[in-house]
């Protein structure tokens, strides 16, 4: 696996805040906090998955991170009613998308819908999160295969050429906007998993360019151990990323600033 130099720390606002008056008072306290720590981290340091409508005025305004939105079309240009494709997010201010969030699957995802929606993205050159993650383990490691044939199945049309703009976000569901995070020993045994469908699809030197990260109930006082023993290459945080306060606590603490 490649290390990056800095960890990629994404936050996921879902239906939050309200409305767009929040949205920027929101992204201008957080380039507040961060500017004061800027000699300790890059010029931009995290990513916020926003709500779409938000996208072009929220992209203008944030100084410190990068606006993406939580899904994305797979459909091509033209007669589809109420969605968006990647041109049209990117044409807005985005730079990257979610795909696969459970919430997103919960609707009706399809695996079909799933892989259109990732190879379209990745052509587009969106940096694409794809979001993986079982809704329960078993004591013989069904779940791990399931993954795998996860992974495999999203990725079944995606070019070579396309993995280094990929990333997989590890999000057992079973940690999602509860009290109760996997263990770092968890996380690690599934980024292995990962890492072992990405190679069968490419090889290994394409699914070394791949980063992984992990989300499910992160906060600051466990942020950083995902990073130091989970094996991940940063985060994708839900609830503590929708407070100023706690969304800061956990990029500086992933930064040691
Ligand atoms: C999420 O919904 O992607 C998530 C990780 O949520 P939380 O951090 O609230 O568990």
């Amino acid at each position: 696996m490649t290390k990056r130099t800095s960890p990629i720390i994404v936050g996921n606002w879902k239906t939050t805040p309200a409305n767009l008056n929040q949205a920027i008072k929101f992204i201008k306290a957080i380039d507040k906090k961060y500017s004061s720590k800027k000699n300790k981290m890059p010029k931009k340091g995290f990513y916020l998955a926003v709500p779409e409508i938000f996208i072009s005025e929220i992209s203008k305004e944030c100084v410190h991170g990068y606006v993406g939105s939580q899904n994305v079309s797979g459909v091509s240009i033209g007669q589809t009613t109420g969605t968006t494709i990647p041109s049209q997010l990117l044409s807005a201010g985005a730079t990257f998308t979610l795909i696969g969030h459970s919430e997103v699957r919960a609707q009706g995802e399809t695996a079909d819908q799933r892989s259109h929606k990732v190879a379209l993205s990745l052509q587009s050159k969106l940096l694409t999160i794809l979001c993986v993650g079982e809704h329960k383990r078993d004591k013989e490691g069904k779940y791990l295969s399931e993954l795998e044939e996860d992974v495999r199945k999203s990725l079944s049309l995606v070019s070579r050429n396309n993995f280094n703009n990929l990333i997989i976000a590890y999000e057992p569901v079973w940690a999602i906007g509860g009290d109760t995070p996997a263990t770092t020993h968890e996380c690690f045994e599934v980024v292995i998993a990962i890492r072992r469908a990405l190679a069968s699809l490419v090889g290994i030197d394409y699914a070394k360019k791949v980063h992984v990260l992990y989300g499910g109930t992160v906060t600051k006082e466990n942020a950083l151990s995902f990073i130091q023993e989970g094996g991940v290459d940063g985060l994708l945080i839900g609830r503590a990323s929708q407070d100023v306060v706690s969304f800061m606590e956990i990029i500086s603490s992933c930064y040691g600033a």
